[in-house]
Parts: structure tokens; C-alpha cells; sequence
């Protein structure tokens, strides 16, 4: 591996000057602020909050066996990954991979950037296609996006060719592990110095139930992490999500007994579905979701519909054909569509 960070940050953000918070000029918390134009009258959300996250990315740290530095917070994942297009890609010119079926938001961030799309399909056991990964790989491709557990397939990918692209990537390979709770499989953050260039990043919105605060972590190097620091807004994490995710992660075995639950279910949802006649296929699943080949998707989403039963229609999907993606819900939400589809067979 020849990877050198330096030669992968866009020119202008090099040149960049990032904007300098009142918060920045003055770090002390006790004293007459008069310095940020904000109201004096307090009401507990008047001023602004802290732009680094401090309190926050220690706790996760402390979580997850890193370094706060190692940390960046974003406005959910979809902040994380438009921060990864503009950061290291320069519109018009540089490209990045993505292994489809997966999930929709780096296609549309990449287009959102004007930076072009590679698609190596996963392999028919959707897993990482290493050599046509690596035939596409050109001097301009910038990232290279895994998803383990991947959406929509429900599987983990192959850690090993994950790290034989990483090996010989000299550009950032991002690991989306928002799904990781729900599976056994050690994080891929255990690698990140072995790897100057993956970068990991997880997610409040699933197993710790917190989708509506919008909070997506990203762990990666000091040096990876301060050059998204530049150029991310300077308050992208409210007050409220900051108070909130706190509260989570104090009550973190509240996270693991609610996982328990879902994989419980999980395994009753898949077993119960193997008795039903239009059940063709249950792809195995390291997430809170399961991938399920039908006999006449369509037809069954929208009897679904009808029953006021919402699923995921992913039958047009490349190598998904016939599928509907269903997320693990409240054992009385799963006995229900278990229960319509007994009806409709
Ligand atoms: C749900 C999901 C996310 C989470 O995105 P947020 O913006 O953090 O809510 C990220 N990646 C994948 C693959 C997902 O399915």
C-alpha cells in the first residue's frame, strides 16, 4: 500500500480556512457572553451548542475503545458520507465504487457531488467481488463504499475482502456498519491502525432506536477525522440530539436488551415464514431486517398495503428479483403480518 492522505484531499479544501465559532475563540464555559449574538434570556436552548461534541465523543469513545480524535458526529450517516464526496472528490473528475445492491444514499450523494458511480455488482451470495473491484479501480476513484451488514441483503460482508482492497485501495475504503449490533461480527474500528484508509461508520437511527435525533459517528484517523472537522458545519449536532444520544448511551444495556429482542424475533420471524407457501427464500441476516424471495412480490406488497402492513418492495432490485425487505418489529407487529400472509396463501 502507497497511501498518502495528503494526496487525496481536494485542493480547495487543503486551501481552506475553516469558519472559526465564537465557542472556538473563547473555550470557557463560565463567564458574560456577549460574543455570539445569541439571546441572554435563558430558556435552556439559547445558546449554541458545543460545535466539537466533547462531552458526547468521550462517551462514545469510552464505548467503542478509541480515541475521541478518532470521531467525527455527524448530522446522521447521510452527513458523514456527502462530508466523504467533499472532501475527497473533485467534482467532474474523480469516481468512487459502490457494490449494488446496497444502499441508495451513496449514489445519490455521489450525484448530489457530480462525481461519478462505478457499480461492481456483489457476487450472487452477495459478497464483495475482489477482482472486479480491482479492474476498476483508476487513478480517479477516490472511495470505495462497503456495507456489512449490507442493505438490503441482510449479510456481513467478507472481512478478508474487505481488507484486500483496503491493502491495495490507495484511496478511502468506507465501511458502513449500521447494522453492526444486530450481528456477532467484531467492528471493523478493531482495524483502523492497521489501515491508514478505512474509515467506519455506525448509526443511532437503528438498534439504539434513535432515528429521529439524526446522529451518524464516523471513526476513523486523527488525520482523516480533522479534515471532515473543516469542512462540516459548525453546529451540525442540535443541543437536543447532543442531550439526547447522552441519555442513550448511559442507558446503553436498555440498547442491548431491546437487540435481544429484535434477534429473538428475528429468528421466530424467519422460522415462521419458512411454514408460509409463497415464501420462496429467507436470506440469511446479520441485521434487523430480513430479505425474503416471494412467489409474487408485487402482488403480496400490495395485499400488504391493503392490510395497512408497509414492507419494503425491493422485487426490481438487481439480484434481489422477487423480494420484499422486512424489518423486525414488536412481536404483536410481527404476529400481524405473519397473520395476513397465512391468510393470503
Ligand atoms: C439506515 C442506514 C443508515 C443510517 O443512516 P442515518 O442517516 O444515520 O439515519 C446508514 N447506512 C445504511 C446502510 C443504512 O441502512
Amino acid at each position: 500500500m502507497n497511501f498518502e492522505l495528503n494526496n487525496l484531499i481536494r485542493e480547495n479544501i487543503k486551501k481552506l480556512t475553516p469558519y472559526s465559532t465564537a465557542r472556538d475563540e473563547y473555550e470557557g464555559d463560565k463567564g458574560i457572553f456577549l460574543d455570539a449574538n445569541e439571546s441572554p434570556f435563558n430558556n435552556q436552548l439559547n445558546r449554541y451548542p458545543d460545535p466539537h461534541q466533547r462531552k458526547l465523543k468521550e462517551e462514545i469513545a469510552l464505548l467503542k475503545n478509541v480515541n475521541a480524535k478518532n470521531i467525527l458526529l455527524g448530522n446522521g450517516s447521510d452527513e458523514v458520507i456527502d462530508l466523504l464526496f467533499r472532501a475527497f472528490c473533485e467534482p467532474g473528475k474523480d469516481n468512487c465504487i459502490i457494490l449494488p445492491p446496497t444502499y441508495g444514499m451513496y449514489k445519490v450523494a455521489a450525484n448530489v457531488n457530480d462525481v461519478e458511480i462505478k457499480e461492481v455488482k456483489l457476487t450472487t451470495d452477495f459478497q464483495p467481488d475482489v477482482v472486479g473491484i480491482k479492474k476498476n479501480i483508476d487513478k480517479n476513484t477516490k472511495l470505495i463504499f462497503f456495507c456489512s451488514p449490507n442493505n438490503p441483503t441482510g449479510n456481513l460482508a467478507d472481512k478478508n475482502s474487505v481488507l484486500e482492497i483496503a491493502e491495495n485501495f490507495n484511496g478511502i475504503v468506507i465501511v458502513d456498519e449500521a447494522y453492526i449490533d444486530f450481528s456477532q461480527q467484531e467492528s471493523f474500528i478493531s482495524e483502523l491502525n492497521n489501515y491508514p484508509n478505512i474509515v467506519v461508520m455506525q448509526t443511532l437511527s437503528k438498534a439504539w432506536g434513535l432515528a429521529a435525533i439524526r446522529l451518524g459517528v464516523l471513526f476513523a484517523s486523527e488525520e482523516i477525522v480533522s479534515v471532515l472537522n473543516k469542512i462540516k458545519p459548525p453546529y451540525n449536532i442540535s443541543l437536543m440530539s447532543q442531550f439526547i444520544a447522552l441519555g442513550a448511551l448511559e442507558k446503553k444495556q436498555m440498547k442491548e436488551e431491546n437487540v435481544k429482542i429484535i434477534l429473538q424475533q428475528r429468528e421466530f420471524l424467519k422460522a415462521e415464514l419458512k411454514k408460509i407457501k409463497s415464501v420462496i427464500h429467507i436470506y440469511p441476516s446479520d441485521a434487523n431486517f430480513l430479505l425474503v424471495k416471494f412467489d409474487d412480490a408485487k402482488k403480496i406488497f400490495d395485499y400488504l398495503i391493503q392490510e395497512k402492513i408497509i414492507v419494503r418492495d425491493r422485487s426490481k432490485v438487481e439480484l434481489c428479483e422477487g423480494c420484499l425487505r422486512i424489518t423486525v418489529g414488536t412481536a404483536e407487529e410481527n404476529g400481524w403480518v405473519l397473520e395476513k400472509l397465512r391468510i393470503y396463501n
